[in-house]
């Protein structure tokens, strides 16, 4: 924690204290300033986060009706790749 003083890093805690479910800590520093943080929990996880999205683009399968067997029509059909009304 940065000394809001002098900038260092090399501040230490001298005393803690649970304050509403969050915690206050006291720090001295060696230029002699005292300050106080709030630390809080953020009860969720860290998530990674992509800055580059990779969108894969899921291709439509092209459906030709006409060079389907019948099986392969009915799997189709099943899978909702081909609605009835696309058969007449
Ligand atoms: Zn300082």
């Amino acid at each position: 924690m940065k000394c809001p003083k002098c900038k260092t890093k090399k501040t230490q805690v001298y005393n803690s204290r649970p304050h509403a479910g969050t915690v206050h800590r006291f720090r001295s520093c060696d230029c002699g300033h005292k300050f106080k943080t709030h630390e809080v929990v953020l009860d969720k996880p860290a998530k990674v986060v992509r800055l580059k999205a990779v969108k894969k683009k899921v291709k439509k399968q092209k459906v030709n009706i006409d060079l389907m067997s019948d099986d392969e029509l009915m799997d189709a059909l099943a899978s909702g790749r081909i609605t009835p009304d696309m058969l007449d």
